[in-house]
């Protein structure tokens, strides 16, 4: 079966790893600050803080933001629950947005309905990849007050109008957890666009002890004083070795992504029963998923399975958990994304043969 995800891990990974663990330091140390500065490189991540996953870089990015109780956080329902219970763990209000039916991401005139005097901040969630509307989401926040915090946990090295994710709004979360494009076998890191709350969330993401200023005293014991609430959310160095190596090659697999998602899309464009969704010309995808919606998916996904081809839905709309409170009825649009929306197999282990394969699959039938 060609699987719709892959765990990716660099030759060098083994060697990388071993080299820690033979070190014996096994915690936060030099490698994670060598990864950190492997983020800011490689992809433009401006202040990158690595954490130990993308919903503590989530979290994390909301106590920054000072999101608490009262609040409300206006994120989209088409995304993984860490999204929603990263909010709730703050003890604020998680309000769904609708999305768009063309992108699978948070749709601007829902997200200004669903704005209250209470909102403080919106998560926009990059599905698949795929940059959101973040001028548009940007002017949004600027008129009511409200704090971006991007969850671009498939977007590393995704551009919007020539900038890279994370360098563009307050806080942007990634996700290194194991078939995400980077893996640190779980892993994630927030960027911070204030220089403050960079020094502010290395700090928190150990206890709340300042690391680099806490020397040792002669009684044995760091000299700390904790001013502010912390978190045992910093990444380690044998995961930060596994990242290095993983990051290595990474613009070369974005190259080869983004190369496998237009050739599905040149040769999916006319196959009736298939509607592919919009790929904006001002920004680049990092192509985590290749996602469409198609007629009849369950023969769909069943004919693709007997030429042994995984095609998946990966998230359906979370606001259905009883924990967010269930269906919301004012989603109209996802309501009939949902539907219909199905992703096919996209990642680094797809050659343009399997490619080549996948489509002559599909336009067998279904
Ligand atoms: C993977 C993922 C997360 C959570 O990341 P972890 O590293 O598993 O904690 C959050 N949001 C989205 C959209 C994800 O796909």
């Amino acid at each position: 079966m060609i699987s719709v995800y892959t765990t990716y891990i660099h030759p060098t990974a083994t060697r990388n790893v071993n080299a820690v663990l033979g070190s014996t330091f096994l915690s936060e140390g030099v490698k994670v600050k060598e990864f950190e500065a492997l983020l800011s490189e490689k992809l433009g991540i401006i202040n990158p803080v690595a954490l130990n996953s993308g919903t503590a870089a989530l979290h994390l990015a909301l106590v920054l933001a000072g999101i608490g109780e009262g609040d409300e956080v206006i994120i989209p329902a088409q995304t993984f629950v860490a999204t929603a219970l990263v909010v709730q763990q703050q003890k604020a209000k998680v309000v769904f947005a609708d999305v768009n039916y063309k992108t699978g991401n948070i749709d601007i005139a829902s997200l200004r309905s669903k704005i209250t005097g209470r909102t403080k901040a919106v998560i926009p969630v990059h599905w698949g990849g795929m940059p959101c509307d973040l001028d548009e989401i940007q002017a949004v926040a600027d008129e009511h007050g409200l704090i971006v915090i991007e969850d671009a946990a498939h977007a590393p090295g995704a551009t919007y109008k020539g900038r890279f994710i994370g360098s563009i709004s307050d806080y942007t979360c990634f996700s290194f957890q194991a078939i995400k494009h980077i893996t640190t076998g779980d892993g994630g890191a927030v960027a911070c666009k204030d220089d403050a709350k960079a020094v502010e969330a290395f700090t928190r993401r150990w206890f709340g002890i300042d690391r680099a200023a806490s020397r040792p005293s002669y009684l044995g014991e760091r000299q700390y004083d904790i001013s502010m609430q912390g978190f045992k959310y910093h990444l380690n160095d044998y995961g930060a070795a596994l990242g290095i190596a993983n990051i290595s090659d990474i613009t070369e697999r974005l190259v080869q992504l983004r190369t496998i998602a237009h050739y599905y899309r040149e040769s999916l464009v006319d196959v009736p029963g298939i509607e592919l969704w919009d790929a904006p010309e001002d920004r680049e995808s990092a192509w985590w998923l290749f996602g469409m919606h198609v007629e009849k998916r369950d023969e769909f996904i069943r004919a693709l399975a007997d030429r042994g081809v995984v095609a998946s839905v990966v998230h359906q709309r979370i606001d259905r958990n009883s924990l967010f409170g269930g269906i919301d009825q004012s989603l109209v649009n996802q309501a009939r994304f949902d539907e219909t929306q199905v992703h096919i197999p996209l990642h680094a282990g797809i050659a343009t043969s399997d490619a080549e394969y996948i489509i002559q699959s599909i336009k067998k039938g279904w």
